[in-house]
């Protein structure tokens, strides 16, 4: 090992953790080399922009903002008491990108502003700081006590790196072709290290549809409905019908009680109130008014200013639904079951339940079977719904280990 080599901090990983923790490290004065196995880094990062690009979240509030992270919020409470969304809100700015609270409480950044474009003013920033990136390098496995393998794609080579300490920040499970392909989990089982096994987060339900119904609905949104999982809480929002069952925020956000539901061996049945803010009175007594000669469609149409989909919804749920009684018909629209038949495949999830147990983990997000590996992001045992709360996450665990490593002074610290 050459002196060189022992004054260095690694970074595994080019996405928001990785980046997050090599930039605090090198603002702290230390030399940083990041590891990357794709072409590029930030490729997840990249698509995050497809479903709407939100950094943060503003609704919850800082006392309650960790409890989004369910059984990990208080490991959570602690990273964000460091890095919370004011501080994230700050990090942007000094990038050059504002960002603004929508009316859902979403951080975005201002709409001009594309992840590609934070991505760039994020990279300059690195390069500033002296950030050594090295793309095309994918981490083997450890060596001895501090040492790291890596191989270098454009030769085939391989070797070993002995770094001051190691920031291990290499994703979750989903959308493997931007790199987070999971395929560390073996690496830290060698060595003793807890992974709980990955499952889909955030992802769609599979709904065994009849084939008259996926002809003929295809994709079609379901505005302002609520959502229920078995006798589980509400979730208010637009679903999206697939040919292979629901997709959406109130899908995604049900999704670890549905996978709770399916372990159990199920039954588990979505309940979707079509009518949620229309008090069932007021619902039973638009519902008994004389139809008089109109179709049964177009009352519902009229008196409760259901679209054309409904009535198939209704038929597809219970197909003597045009024959019910008008109490049955209301209790069907408020409370129409769908039973899931299953989540969609990880690699289509947008995020990843399972990962690293915290037990494995310091106060500092450091290794305890390895003094001097910290681990960030969503290779943790962590999950959380959509609006924010991934990035942010990942943003705080990455800035957590880069303090852990900061306190403890590994040498290369430039302080
Ligand atoms: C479609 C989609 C939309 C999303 N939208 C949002 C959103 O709007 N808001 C939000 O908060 N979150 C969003 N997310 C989630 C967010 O993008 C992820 O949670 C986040 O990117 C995870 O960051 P990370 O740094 O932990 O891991 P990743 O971003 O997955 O980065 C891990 C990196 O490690 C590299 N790597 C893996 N193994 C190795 C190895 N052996 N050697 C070297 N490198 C390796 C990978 O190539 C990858 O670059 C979205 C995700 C998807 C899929």
């Amino acid at each position: 090992m050459s002196a060189d080599n022992s004054s260095f901090v690694a970074v595994v990983g080019g996405g928001p953790a990785g980046l997050l923790a090599a930039q605090r490290l090198a603002e702290a004065g230390h030399r940083v080399r990041v590891f990357e196995a794709q072409a590029t880094v930030g490729r997840k990062f990249l698509v995050a922009g497809h479903g709407g690009f939100n950094l943060s979240n503003a609704a919850p509030g800082a006392a309650r903002f960790a409890t989004q992270y369910g059984p990990a919020a208080g490991h959570f409470g602690n990273l964000l008491a460091r890095f919370g969304p004011a501080e994230l809100r700050a990090w942007a700015a000094a990038l050059g990108i504002e960002t603004f609270v929508g009316t859902s409480g979403r951080i975005f950044p201002v709409p001009a502003h594309t992840p590609a474009d934070v991505l760039r003013a994020w990279l300059a920033r690195l390069g500033a700081l002296g950030v050594e990136i090295h793309t095309r390098h994918r981490w083997l496995g450890f060596a001895g006590p501090c040492g790291l393998r890596l191989r270098r794609a454009a030769t085939g080579e391989e070797f070993a790196l002995e770094p001051a300490a190691t920031v291990l920040a290499l994703g979750g499970a989903s959308w493997a072709k931007t790199g987070s392909d999971g395929a560390w989990a073996p690496l830290l089982r060698e060595i003793g290290v807890e992974v709980v096994p990955f499952a889909p987060a955030n992802c769609g339900a599979e709904v065994a549809w009849s084939a008259f119904f996926r002809d003929k609905v295809g994709r079609q949104p379901l505005k302002n409905i609520a959502l229920r999982m078995n006798e589980g809480p509400e979730v208010r929002g637009e679903v999206m019908l697939t040919d292979y069952g629901l997709e959406g925020t109130p899908v995604y956000a049900l999704t670890p009680q549905v996978r709770a539901a399916l372990a159990a061996g199920g039954p588990a049945v979505f309940h979707l109130n079509l009518k949620p803010d229309l008090p069932a009175a007021a619902l039973l007594h638009k519902l008994g008014a004389p139809r008089g000669k109109a179709s049964w469609a177009d009352f519902l149409k009229k008196t409760l200013h259901l679209g054309a989909l409904i009535p198939t919804l209704l038929r597809e749920a219970r197909p003597d639904a045009a024959a019910l009684p008008p109490d049955g018909l209301a209790q069907l629209i408020s409370h129409l079951p769908l039973p899931v038949a299953g989540l969609r495949p990880l690699d289509e999830a947008i995020s990843t339940a399972g990962g690293v147990a915290w037990a494995e983990l310091d106060a500092h997000l450091m290794l305890r079977r390895r003094p001097g590996t910290y681990l960030a992001g969503e290779m943790l045992d962590w999950e959380a719904p959509t609006g924010g709360y991934l990035l942010q996450g990942c943003l705080a665990s990455g800035a957590g280990a880069a303090a852990g490593i900061i306190a403890a002074g590994a040498p290369g610290g430039g302080v």
